[in-house]
C-alpha cells in the first residue's frame, strides 16, 4: 500500500542535512520563540521545467535563536507536533506567507504560495475554516495557496484529516503531496484525498542519474501522477543533471539548490531578477 514498502527495503528516510550542532528545544522555548517574533520565513521558488518560469515558491521556516545561530526545522517541527505548539506555529507561518503573498501580488508577482502543513493540523476540523480566513483577510485567492502535506506514521484517526483536506480541496485551495515515495506518504492518500500536486522525494532525485532503481521511482511516480491528473514536482535538485533527468522524465516543475536556496522574502526579488537572465535551456 505504502509505495516505499511496496518497493522493499531500501527506500530511504528522510535527507539530512549536515549540521554542526544538534540540539533540542522545550515545547515552550519554541512557544517563546513565535511569542517574540523569532520564527523567519524563507522561501524557495519552484520553476517549470520546460521554460524555467517561477511557478510558485515554499514557504520553509527557521528559528533566528538569540544564543544558537539559526535553527532548522528538523530541530524543532518534531517537539513542536509532539507538543501541540504546531497548532501555533503553523498559525503563525500561515499568516505571515500570506501576507507576503499579498505583498508580492501587489508588486505584480503572482506566484503559488506553498506551506507545509502537519498532519496534527489536520485533527481538528475548524482548520478549514482557519485557514480559509486567513486567506481572506490576506486577499489571496485559495488557488494560489498550496498545503503540502506529509503523512505522518502517528496518525491516530485517518479520517479527520482526509475530510479536512477534502474540503480544502473544494473550497479550491491546492493540496500537495510532499515527500513521496519515503514510506511517509502512502499510494492510499492518492486514491482517497484530491492532491494536485505530487512531489517526489529529493533522494530520489538526487541519485537518479546514477542509480537505476531511484530512476524507476522517479518515473513511476511521474505516471502515476500523469493519470491521476496531477502535477509533479522533483524537489532536491542539486546540478544539471537532475534538472536534465526530470525535463526528460516528463516531470512538470523543479526545486532545489540548483535553482535557488530557500531565501528570505528581501532577497527573493533579486534573485528572481537575476533568474530570468540565466535559466537553464
Ligand atoms: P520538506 O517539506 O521536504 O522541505 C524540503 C527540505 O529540503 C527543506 O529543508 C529544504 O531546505 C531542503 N532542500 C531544498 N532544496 C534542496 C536540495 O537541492 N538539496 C537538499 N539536500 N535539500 C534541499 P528544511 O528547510 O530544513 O525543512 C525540513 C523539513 O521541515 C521540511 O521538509 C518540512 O517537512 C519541515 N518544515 C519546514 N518548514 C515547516 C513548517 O513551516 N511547518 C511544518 N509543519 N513543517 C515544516
Ligand atoms: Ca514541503
Ligand atoms: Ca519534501
Ligand atoms: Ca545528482
Amino acid at each position: 500500500e505504502r509505495l516505499g514498502d511496496l518497493l522493499g527495503h531500501w527506500a530511504p528516510g528522510r535527507d539530512t542535512r549536515p549540521e554542526t550542532s544538534r540540539r533540542s528545544y522545550s515545547a515552550n522555548r519554541i512557544m517563546a520563540a513565535i511569542r517574540n517574533g523569532e520564527l523567519v520565513n524563507h522561501y524557495q521558488p519552484k520553476v517549470e521545467l520546460a521554460t524555467g518560469n517561477v511557478i510558485g515558491v515554499e514557504t520553509l521556516v527557521r528559528w533566528r535563536h538569540p544564543q544558537d545561530g539559526m535553527v532548522y526545522p528538523d530541530q524543532f517541527i518534531a517537539v513542536a507536533e509532539a507538543s501541540g505548539v504546531i497548532e501555533r506555529l503553523t498559525g503563525w507561518v500561515l499568516n505571515e506567507a500570506l501576507a507576503q503573498s499579498r505583498r508580492w501580488s501587489l508588486a505584480g508577482i503572482d506566484l503559488r504560495m506553498a506551506v507545509n502543513v502537519s498532519m496534527n493540523n489536520l485533527a481538528s476540523i475548524s482548520f478549514t475554516d482557519f485557514v480559509t480566513e486567513e486567506a481572506q483577510c490576506a486577499c489571496v485567492p485559495p488557488a494560489r495557496l498550496v498545503l503540502e502535506v506529509t503523512e505522518s506514521r502517528l496518525m491516530r484517526d485517518p479520517r479527520a484529516p482526509l475530510e479536512i483536506l477534502t474540503r480544502l480541496r473544494l473550497k479550491r485551495f491546492g493540496l500537495s503531496i510532499d515527500d513521496f515515495g519515503t514510506g511517509h506518504s502512502s499510494l492510499r492518500q492518492l486514491c482517497d484525498i484530491p492532491f494536485d500536486e505530487l512531489k517526489i522525494d529529493k533522494s530520489f532525485v538526487h541519485r537518479a542519474w546514477e542509480d537505476e532503481t531511484s530512476r524507476a521511482v522517479v518515473a513511476v511516480s511521474q505516471g502515476l501522477a500523469r493519470q491521476l491528473g496531477m502535477k509533479v514536482v522533483g524537489e532536491g535538485v542539486e546540478d544539471r543533471e537532475d534538472w536534465d533527468f526530470l525535463r526528460c522524465a516528463g516531470c512538470d516543475h523543479a526545486q532545489g539548490y540548483f535553482i535557488a536556496r530557500p531565501m528570505p522574502a528581501e532577497e527573493f526579488l533579486a534573485w528572481l531578477g537575476e533568474w530570468r537572465v540565466r535559466v537553464p535551456a
